[in-house]
């Protein structure tokens, strides 16, 4: 047997499997116990979240044989044709190739027909928005006083460019974007029934990159799954290369490597990551997100950091507990000031790796308060004097050690 893809293998049949969707799924169901059917839906919202889906079921339901209440059986003969769009009483159209008012009339003509085999005819116009002038005002007259036997379902990701005349004959459902706990939850469903484990954070960064698209998150898992052989268990370091994200852990042992002030391995950690990638932009990014992870942690100990492995956790966590908040800023600041620079930069390569001298090279500075008292300008006692020079240094530009 050939392999199905999951978002087609997948892809919800029913009301109870549409996730995200309770608006939609209470009003229709409520309508359709009531039998209070409006007579055109308008479904709209981002691509991949569902809206021909959704159109699917809703054509399902009204058209099912044996309906258990308001749910489509599944396995009468219209549902199972209306599945793989051969229902002939339910007409799919894409008004982006179909544009024009002949397209229109050709379908206005045909409304008059009782339906073939099924309860209602049913046009479903995916794009709507696409259709020409002409065609929506064709559409108008239909719209306002359609057949008792015909149901509209419209579907568009720009709502803003359907005409307020049509918009106003119809219902609308705003399809939501699914957040990413949502998307990774139901990935992580799919996988166990497929059989499959994975890193928590693995599901999370397909999720993230996703963006509320099940569709998409389904298709990046059936590649992950591809890319890692079909092995039993997907960790999240190869979800992160697929995805062309620079390895967090390996931007983590960087970060160490510079906080240690050692610049022999700080150099190796970037020549492996360079190898792989020229992003250094990327690679700036992703140092300024761990800083301020750790800042967040240092100041805030029940801070969450899900969307990092265990290990990550634990290493941030560590370096949290060790670094100065003043070391974490000062880093902070020479990081976002050499965005530019490196932008700008002819070889960001050398550029990065002047600042990564720069950083390292900040961390092995004397604290100044050593200095005071190796230099023995102050009594080591003379905490009150101590606090007033350092205080008088503070927003000055002159380097005052991170104490790591
Ligand atoms: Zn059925």
């Amino acid at each position: 047997m050939s392999y199905l893809v999951l978002a087609r293998k997948y892809r919800p049949q029913n009301f109870d499997e549409l996730i995200g969707q309770e608006v939609l799924v209470t009003t229709l169901t409520n309508a359709i116990a009531n039998n209070r059917l409006h007579h055109a839906y308008i479904l709209t919202g981002i691509r991949g979240v569902g809206k021909t889906t959704t159109a699917r079921i809703i054509a399902k339901t009204l058209n099912c044989e044996k309906p258990d209440g308001s749910k489509a059986c599944g396995a009468c003969e219209n549902c199972r044709l209306i599945a793989t769009s051969k229902q002939q009483d339910v007409i799919e159209i894409d008004a982006a190739s179909r544009t024009g008012v002949d397209d229109i009339r050709e379908i206005i003509d045909s409304i008059a027909y009782a339906p073939v085999s099924a309860r209602y005819k049913i046009y479903i116009i995916d794009e709507v928005h696409m259709l020409s002038n002409s065609a929506f005002n064709a559409l108008l007259k239909t719209l306002e006083e359609p057949p008792a036997h015909v149901k509209f379902i419209f579907a568009t990701t720009e709502i803003r460019k359907v005409p307020v005349t049509i918009l106003s004959r119809c219902q609308r459902f705003d399809l939501r974007r699914l957040d990413e706990k949502e998307v990774a939850t139901h990935l992580k469903n799919i996988l166990v029934k497929e059989n499959f484990e994975a890193d928590e954070v693995a599901l999370r960064l397909i999720a993230q990159a996703s963006e509320g698209s099940m569709r998409d998150s389904l298709s990046l898992l059936d590649q992950a799954l591809a890319n890692n052989n079909h092995q039993k268990f997907l960790a999240a370091d190869l979800v992160e290369k697929m995805l062309g994200l620079s390895n967090k852990t390996q931007v983590l042992e960087l970060f160490s490597a510079l906080l240690a002030g050692d610049f022999t391995a700080s150099i190796k950690i970037f020549s492996e990551f360079y190898a792989r990638s020229s992003d250094i932009t990327q690679l700036l990014q992703d140092l300024l997100a761990i800083i301020h992870k750790t800042t967040s942690v240092k100041l805030l100990s029940q801070y969450r950091l899900d969307d990092c492995s265990q290990f990550q956790q634990e290493k941030i966590r560590e370096i949290a507990s060790k670094i100065s908040l003043s070391a974490l800023t000062r880093m902070w600041q020479m990081l976002t000031k050499s965005i530019p620079e490196i932008n700008f930069s002819s070889s960001p390569k050398m550029a990065f790796e002047m600042l990564m001298a720069r950083l390292c090279h900040l961390v092995a500075l004397p604290d100044l308060k050593q200095i005071l008292l190796v230099e023995k300008r102050v009594d080591e006692n003379n905490e009150e004097l101590i606090n007033e020079i350092l205080r008088s240094f503070e927003g000055s530009k002159i380097s005052t050690n991170p104490a790591i």
